[in-house]
């Protein structure tokens, strides 16, 4: 089932995803570490949303379709 879920979620000083404060935390399977390790893209199993000002992770991202647009270096 699809919630269509658009709600920013925001830490506790109200920053969205796209706020500069916000520090996406990628975390990847040991292989994708080794790819990402020789400087491959590769999409991580989650993303953390953490604030790098009260450090409150407010959001985590797992599902595999999210994850393809959360390709970090
Ligand atoms: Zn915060």
């Amino acid at each position: 089932m699809s919630t269509g879920d658009t709600d920013q979620k925001k830490c506790r000083c109200g920053y969205e995803r796209s706020h500069p404060w916000i520090v996406p935390k990628p975390s990847y399977s040991i292989w994708g570490w080794i790819l990402v390790g020789f400087g491959i893209s590769h999409p991580p199993v989650a993303v953390r949303f953490e604030c790098d000002k009260c450090g409150e992770v407010f959001e985590t991202i797992t599902g595999r379709d999210s994850l393809k647009h959360h390709i970090y270096r």
